[in-house]
């Protein structure tokens, strides 16, 4: 199982929690190389093969070396799980510009698809591979759109959606299946890239369950569906304690 952003928050829980099922795991992290080295070593505990890879997922030439490296490691790959993203600082629409929305749009969805790409060439029996499955991490923002905070991440992960139902509907009968997870407000170092950190609690009480999500809560959702949910395709799963 590939990983991308596995070195740190619900990315790093999905890596731990997938070594525990017996996957080996390549986690893929752009810059914080202490947190991936963590990471698999806590995954190599549970037994399996773990592998930390540096790579910017917007990066063509990255996200190439980086599955070559897989196919050199472990010969062969049967999920991805594309969670790597960013936020950026709270804004509304009428102070954007188009460096901060650009590079949004280039390592939420570009990333996501370029990963994509290079997992379906290798999973898709069409290419001689022998399946796999695909989990694209969005965010409850996709729905809320996130108004006064930042509306252009919030569109990042329409598209996350948007590619999660189509891309399950072209590989379906090449035996690959595409989900995708859809996290509510999850206790992770991301809200301090967009400032919310002060306002968590506040964002907590809106919130049905009354609290924040974990990100092993996360993870659990997301390794059901690279390993148990053997019929579903194409479904966005909400894990965001009722909102
Ligand atoms: P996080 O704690 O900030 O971790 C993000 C991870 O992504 C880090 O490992 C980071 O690498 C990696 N990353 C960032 N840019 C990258 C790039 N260009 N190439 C490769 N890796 C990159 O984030 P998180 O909260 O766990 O979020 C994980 C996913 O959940 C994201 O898709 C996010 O949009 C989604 N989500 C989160 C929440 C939430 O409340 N936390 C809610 C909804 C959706 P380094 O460690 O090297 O920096």
């Amino acid at each position: 199982m590939l990983i991308t952003g596995g070195g740190r928050g619900i990315g790093a829980a999905t890596a731990v929690r997938a070594a525990g099922r017996g996957y080996d795991v390549a986690v893929n992290y752009v810059s914080d190389r202490a947190s991936a080295e963590r990471v698999i070593s806590a995954c190599r505990a549970w037994g399996v093969r773990a592998l930390a890879i540096q790579a910017d997922v917007s990066d063509e030439a990255d996200v190439t070396r980086m599955f070559e490296h897989i196919d050199t490691e472990f010969g062969s790959i049967d999920c991805l799980v594309n969670n790597a993203a960013i936020v950026a600082p709270m804004s509304r629409v009428d102070s954007l510009d188009a460096d901060r929305v650009r590079r949004l749009f280039d390592v939420n969805v570009v990333g996501t698809l370029l990963c994509a790409r290079e997992a379906i060439r290798r999973m898709s029996t069409q290419h001689g591979g022998r399946g796999g499955v695909i989990i694209n991490v969005s965010s409850a923002a996709a729905r809320h759109a996130s108004p006064g905070e930042y509306v252009d991440y919030a569109a990042t992960k329409g598209a996350v959606d948007t590619i999660t139902v189509g891309l399950a509907k072209e590989v379906a009968a090449e035996g690959i299946r595409v989900n995708a997870v859809r996290p509510g407000i999850i206790e992770t170092d991301i809200h301090r890239e967009s400032g919310m950190v002060d306002r968590l609690e506040q964002a907590a009480a809106t919130i049905p369950m009354g609290r924040l999500g974990t990100p092993d809560e996360v993870a659990g959702v997301i390794v059901f569906l690279a390993a148990e949910a053997h019929y579903m395709t194409g479904a966005i799963v909400d894990v965001g304690g009722g909102r």
